[in-house]
């Protein structure tokens, strides 16, 4: 009996494996603060995403900042006299300081060690360092490379790099993802940081499949807007082009170092009670992660950029391990090998489920105030999942009800009453439905589009054009 062989059909990869396939791709470009690496980077993205582009030219000032030149490296050699290759930017893209100077000379060893970087503590790792405000060159190699340079301290060595500045522009991403509500929700990601895998191609591959997500989604009470730039002058740029809209940011996410296998860290917003605190401290608690939500402080990520003094967003930061908390932090071992399918996955979900929290975060309006409806009559007093559950189901209504005052998210109802906020969101739910609850959104997005609600962006410091 002849049996046909069947193909079987390709597994789709899963979601984890499809962010990791993306950092792949990303991996090798030399991203830096403007030039070729960053903007093929976001060109890479916008296959991903229908992204904006913003175009910020050299010598724009934004705020106390002047936007640099932008850099282009052709190749770099560190070579003894017999033509030898000691070290070779073709190796990995770390081993150049970005943004150094052309340099092509025959040097001494004492002039060549005061432009080495190493890390002794791990002889096997190149350091990544950048250079992006002063006018200066440097390798990055590792200790143990450094310690064959430096065996006889009487050499001399040839030594090259291929780089030019030249005006261009720093490429900000942007996608900008409409809800009922103008009121926005800002994620973000920085976009610099040349072969670096957990630092930061996961943030940039998290908020790429979790903008995604929200493209696909039937319903959307806010809008969502994501960045992709530069950290600290991109963070900056993209505040000054966009000072007209900054009022409708509701909330935001710095998304970062979310690849290792580190249970997840929030820092809260400068406020330290804004609603993205509420949610993502509710989250972290139900998660027993109380202990890994750090107060604001004014270092780490571009989250010290939206809470500065003149802005002050609301904006928390959710990684995993910690800016500068982990061994491979801007190492050459931040590299794929350290990263994880399952753990993007876990951060995508985790990113899915906060946006979920913040959808589902609402304040409503209490539209029979007078006394106590009649629940019964409405037979709002049937059972709640377990029958063990329907007296703590009739609690959640009579919160809910009472504490329904227009100001007061339902999050904060539940917290007051000591309930589960799933309980005290299907409570919501099922007022909603009898007439008794409204939801009060604000900034509700007038039907047929809000052109005429939406501040236009035009500056002679950006071109936009969508790609
Ligand atoms: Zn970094």
């Amino acid at each position: 009996m002849m049996t046909m062989k069947r193909e079987r059909p390709a597994a789709k990869p899963s979601v984890g494996d499809q962010m990791l396939q993306l950092m792949e791709e990303l991996f090798p470009l030399h991203r830096s603060l403007l030039g070729e690496g960053l903007d093929l980077t976001l060109q890479r993205l916008a296959r991903e995403l229908p992204l904006d582009l913003l175009e910020v030219r050299s010598g724009t000032r934004v705020f106390d900042w002047v936007v640099p030149d932008a850099w282009q490296i052709r190749g770099a050699t560190i070579r003894d006299t017999s033509g030898r290759v000691l070290v070779d930017y073709r190796h990995s893209n770390l081993h150049v300081v970005s943004f150094s100077r052309s340099v092509q000379r025959r040097m001494k060893w004492s002039e060549l060690a005061a432009h080495l970087h190493t890390d002794p503590a791990h002889p096997d790792w190149v350091p990544y360092r950048a250079s992006f405000f002063r006018d200066t060159w440097g390798f990055c190699l590792s200790h143990r490379q450094w310690l064959r340079l430096a065996e006889n301290p009487e050499a001399e060595f040839d030594v090259e790099i291929d780089a030019e500045r030249q005006s261009g522009a720093m490429t900000l991403g942007e996608l900008v993802i409409p809800g009922e509500s103008t009121e926005e929700t800002l994620f973000y990601a920085h976009t610099c940081h040349p072969s670096l895998a957990n630092d930061n191609l996961s943030g940039i591959a998290v908020a790429t499949y979790l903008a995604r997500g929200l493209l696909e989604r039937p319903r959307r009470r806010w809008t969502y807007r994501f960045v992709f730039a530069p950290a600290t002058l991109g963070a900056i740029a993209w505040l000054s082009l966009r000072q007209p809209i900054l009022s409708r940011i509701r909330q935001g996410l710095v998304l970062s170092l979310l690849g290792d296998g580190q249970p997840f860290s929030y820092k809260q917003s400068e406020q330290g009670d804004a609603s993205i605190d509420q949610v993502v401290g509710h989250w972290m608690r139900e998660r027993e992660l109380a202990h890994r939500v750090h107060p604001f402080e004014p270092w780490g990520y571009d989250e010290r950029q939206f809470n500065a003094p003149g802005f002050r967003l609301p904006v928390g930061r959710l990684t995993r391990s910690l800016p500068g908390g982990y061994p491979e932090y801007h190492t050459s071992a931040d590299s794929l090998e350290l990263v994880r399918s399952d753990s993007l996955a876990e951060s995508l979900a985790a990113c899915q489920q906060i946006v979920e929290l913040l959808e589902d975060n609402l304040v409503y309006r209490n539209e029979s105030p007078y006394g106590e409806p009649r629940l019964g009559d409405r037979g709002l007093y049937r059972g709640y999942g377990e029958d063990s559950q329907r007296g703590q189901f009739q609690q959640a209504l009579l919160w809910t009800l009472n504490q329904s005052n227009g100001q007061r998210p339902l999050l904060s109802i539940a917290q007051r009453a000591g309930l589960p906020f799933a309980m005290i969101r299907e409570a919501a739910r099922v007022l909603e439905s009898e007439g008794l609850l409204s939801v009060e959104l604000p900034h509700r997005r007038t039907p047929g589009g809000d052109a005429a609600s939406v501040p236009s962006i035009s500056s002679p410091q950006a071109n936009t054009h969508p790609c």
